[in-house]
């Protein structure tokens, strides 16, 4: 009876073969949901299930059509099973990109040509030769080895591209299930092998099939099934953790120890798609010295190379930098991965477009720039206001104090404004207090510091300047402004100011409040402004302070 049983099964291992083939499928099927890769790896385990099936009806099929249909179906499915594996190749290493117009039809151009041609030649001398109108003997012509050598090359890339993915990758995890992928088809291929020398150069009249190449695709497709059950290939988080990676705003670069890039993220490919394209293999540093060409300030860049080139020496340090590229400001950081052991495994690069950020950044700077100078200027005069010239003069005096140099002041009024006013209406007064500023100003040297004391009164801080050069000055300023006739609506208008000066010449000792003696230059200023206007307007009145006494009389201390 066994050897009876052992009979039956040799006679129908093709069919056992593909009932095998089924249930991994479906079990596939089932246990996963589907994506590109899940579809890509089915198409593949159906193709290669074609061969043995077609095989099986083949031996069952009484001599005639069927079975010609059958053996067609079996060397389509054989020459298909090549171009499937390359296609599966390039979607397991991400680079369906390349399965695209018209790269697409020049991949599936030369299978589409075998399996027109072997279907629309029922009777040809591809695999097997027509005897008496039977099926009969197999041949194998130029055009098989012509189709064999089509598979080969399919093959042949498949198995490079997957090569060059193990290469790298440095996730042992991923190292693994890719080995299985490689050995799987590996089997089918030497299996083939076999059953070609067997079956064709060997024993050319043994039958069309001897099992080899079934028995190679089902060793396959056991590899395929363990990677993808033991090592996750297409487990669905892997994939949604791809698909969140791939869908970041954020760009993602992975790279390896020796900073080549192992994976890129869309992000990351489409920031740097206007200026160059990246893609796995190429070396971080290539890639920032090809930037080198669109950055906006070359030396800043430079520097950005040093630094990141120098960071290579210590492979735990975190990177940060900003790069200003053509209308794209970008931020990088590079931070270091590490295995639970403490090795270095590789680096991840984060980019992130901040350039609508640095665009706000820049114009709230500008805006508080504009609030500073609003918040420290006099809006009618533009000259500065009191509150900015009062903090600013204690620097100065400061200053003065540490320098031992001279300092003078300048206070003047307007004389008989009220009466511009009473005679001409506040809105040209305001624009006689206007041009009689800007004339102050037009006479001023880029040392002396301006303000707008109140009303129409005014200061003007002095340093580096002795009593006799404040003088010439303020009769600078006089002449000036008696001089200049404002033209108004109402008519020429012409003022007068009259000043009152201040000035230490010897410098400050040291130890002194700068507050007290700004306190004393301007009551002293402003009662040598108000001599003036006594004395009839229009002139300068004048006191020099002496250095020991600086502070206001009150509070000097009793000798
Ligand atoms: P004097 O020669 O003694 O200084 O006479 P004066 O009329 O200038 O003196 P007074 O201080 O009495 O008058 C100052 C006038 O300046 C009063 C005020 O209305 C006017 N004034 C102060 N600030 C402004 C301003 O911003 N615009 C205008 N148009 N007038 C102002
Ligand atoms: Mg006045
Ligand atoms: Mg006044």
């Amino acid at each position: 009876m066994f050897p009876n049983m052992l009979l039956t099964v040799i006679e129908i291992k093709e069919l056992l073969m593909f009932l095998f083939l089924l249930t991994l499928f479906i079990y596939v099927l089932a246990a996963s949901s589907i994506t590109t890769l899940h579809k890509a790896y089915l198409s593949l385990h159906s193709v290669a299930m074609l061969w043995p099936l077609s095989q099986y009806f083949f031996s069952i099929s009484p001599d005639g059509t069927f079975k010609w249909l059958w053996i067609n179906i079996a060397f389509s499915s054989i020459f298909l099973l090549g171009f499937v594996w390359f296609i599966f190749a390039l979607v397991l290493t991400r680079q369906t990109h390349l399965l695209k117009g018209r790269n697409l039809l020049l991949i599936s151009t030369p299978v589409v040509f075998i399996i027109i041609f072997i279907s629309t030649n029922p009777y040809h001398h591809l695999f097997a030769q027509p005897v008496n109108g039977s099926w009969k003997h197999p041949a194998f012509g130029f055009s098989f080895w012509i189709f064999f050598l089509i598979t080969v090359t399919y093959v042949f890339f498949a198995t490079l591209i997957i090569l060059r993915e193990l290469r790298l990758r440095a996730q042992k995890h991923y190292k693994k299930q890719i080995q299985l992928l490689l050995w799987g088809p590996s089997s089918t291929v030497i299996l083939g092998a076999v059953d070609a020398l067997t079956n064709i150069l060997i024993n050319p009249s043994s039958g069309v099939s001897t099992g080899w190449v079934s028995l190679g695709i089902v060793i396959s497709a056991t590899c395929f099934v363990i990677a993808i059950t033991k090592y996750d290939l297409i487990k669905i988080v892997h994939i949604a953790q791809r698909e969140v990676i791939d869908n970041m705003t954020g760009g993602v670069i992975v790279l390896d120890t020796q900073d080549v890039i192992i994976d890129i993220n869309k992000s990351a490919t489409i920031f740097l798609s206007p200026f160059i394209e990246v893609k796995a293999g190429q070396n971080l540093y290539d890639v920032f010295h090809a930037l080198s060409n669109f950055v906006e300030d070359i030396e800043l860049f430079n520097l950005f190379l040093e630094k990141y080139s120098s960071r290579s020496s210590k492979p735990l340090q975190i990177f940060q930098r900003e790069i200003g590229l053509k209308q794209l400001c970008l931020s990088i950081n590079i931070s270091p991965l590490i295995d639970n052991k403490g090795y270095l495994l590789g680096r991840v690069v984060a980019l992130n477009d901040i350039t609508d950020l640095k665009k706000l950044i820049s114009e709230v700077n500008h805006k508080n720039e504009q609030l500073e100078i609003m918040s420290i200027t006099d809006q009618l005069t533009g000259l500065y206001n009191r509150t900015y010239i009062m903090r600013h003069l204690v620097k100065e005096i400061e200053r003065a104090i540490s320098l031992k140099s001279p300092v003078s002041l300048i206070l003047f009024d307007l004389d008989h404004f009220k009466s511009v006013n009473d005679k001409h209406g506040h809105l040209t007064g305001d624009k006689v207090l206007q041009k009689t500023t800007d004339i102050i100003k037009l006479n001023l040297r880029p040392s002396d510091v301006p303000a707008r004391y109140g009303g129409e009164e005014f200061i003007i801080f002095a340093p580096k300047t002795d009593l006799n050069t404040a003088q010439a000055l303020a009769e600078k300023l006089r002449s000036a402004v008696e001089d200049n006739i404002i033209k108004t609506a109402s008519g020429h208008i012409k003022v007068t100011i009259s000043l009152g000066v201040t000035s230490i010449n010897y410098g400050l000792p040291p130890g002194n409040k700068p507050a007290k003696i700004l306190d004393r230059l301007l009551l002293e200023a402003d009662s040598a402004m108000y001599r003036a206007k006594s004395k009839g307007r229009n002139c300068i009145e004048s006191t020099l302070l002496d250095p020991l006494e600086y502070e206001s009389p009150a509070e000097q201390d009793p000798v």
